[in-house]
């Protein structure tokens, strides 16, 4: 969920020796169908923010279940600076990401 140019290198493989790289680059945002959850000190524009059920605070979602702030055309997230505590802690190339680029095939 960080849409940056990061990448890392895990040994997510069993060869030895051998590894892949994980980038956003060419995941495709496969995270930002995810629920966010908005915490107190997060800032992202109000019309990008909807109440739950429970009457929480969350990231709104299009009707396909992508987030509205994810830019369509370049998949990148358009409110990076501003981005949710809950994207900015999730880890690229951790268990959560592997898991989501694997439901994509990826
Ligand atoms: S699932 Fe991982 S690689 Fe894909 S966009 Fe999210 S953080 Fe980046
Ligand atoms: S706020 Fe940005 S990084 Fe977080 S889910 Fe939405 S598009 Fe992805």
């Amino acid at each position: 969920m960080t849409h940056g140019t990061l990448s890392a290198r895990v040994d997510d493989q069993p060869e030895p020796g051998a590894s892949r790289t994980i980038t956003c680059a060419t995941c495709r945002a496969c995270c930002c169908k995810l629920e966010v959850m908005l915490m107190g000190e997060d800032d992202v524009p109000p019309e990008l923010s909807e109440t739950d059920r429970w009457g929480g605070q969350i990231m709104a979602r299009l009707a396909d279940g992508w987030c509205a702030a994810l830019d369509r055309n370049t998949m990148r997230c358009r409110i990076y600076e501003r981005r949710p505590t809950v994207c900015r802690d999730f880890e690229l190339a951790g268990s959560d990401c592997i898991a989501e680029r694997a439901g994509a095939n990826l």
